[in-house]
């Protein structure tokens, strides 16, 4: 079955090593049963913070 991923990063601190996420992204919680899941959680998880978040599916492979 299909499971999707949420991966974070914050926009002030790209490529800083000091920042958040250490200047990198960040994959977070569980992996989603839905699209619709991962997107309301990365939405939740962004919430004012300058984060953004991507969806990427979760191969088995
Ligand atoms: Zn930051």
């Amino acid at each position: 079955m299909e499971k999707f991923k949420v991966v974070v990063w914050c926009e002030s601190c790209q490529d800083d090593e000091e920042g958040c996420f250490g200047g990198s992204a960040e994959v977070i919680g569980e992996a989603f049963e839905s699209w619709e899941a991962a997107a309301k959680a990365g939405a939740q998880y962004c919430g004012e913070l300058p984060y953004r978040y991507r969806i990427e599916q979760d191969d088995p492979d």
